[in-house]
């Protein structure tokens, strides 16, 4: 497999309208635009910073896996995205050497991307997402 560079970094918020002053108005990042995945009951918020960018996720719902993921731990960064080459292979790879994966199969994210991630059981305490766009 290979990981081509850090995609996003995902930021559970609680208000992505509060979260913006700080993204944009003190850190002086460009809103790239917001999207729901209802599937997912989360809104994201891109800020591109150089070659990747920050997601701010925020829960469309209380029992979305966003609300419940504040709920425990508080608002704070909740998972890495690493972009892959071919996501497909990838997870094929990973799930013949051991690695514990949460999707067998991509499914579809922010952007029409295809993503998956990885159980943090397998790589020390972080999520870890996939993902693989079109560019
Ligand atoms: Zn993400």
């Amino acid at each position: 497999m290979k990981v081509l560079k850090i995609d996003h970094i995902g930021i559970a918020v609680k208000s992505i309208e509060e979260a913006k002053n700080l993204y944009s108005g003190l850190l002086g990042l460009k809103h790239e635009g917001s999207e729901t995945v209802a599937e997912q009951k989360v809104t994201t918020a891109f800020f591109p910073v150089g070659d990747t960018e920050v997601e701010l996720l925020e829960s469309t719902s209380p029992d979305g896996p966003i609300a419940k993921y504040i709920e425990k731990k508080g608002e704070g960064i909740q998972h890495i995205a690493f972009r892959v080459e071919n996501i497909e292979e990838a997870l094929a790879e990973l799930k013949a050497k051991g690695v514990q994966l949460i999707d067998e199969k991509p499914r579809r994210g922010a952007g029409g991307a295809k993503i998956a991630f990885l159980h943090p059981k397998s790589t020390f305490g972080v999520l870890i997402e996939l993902c693989e766009k079109e560019e």
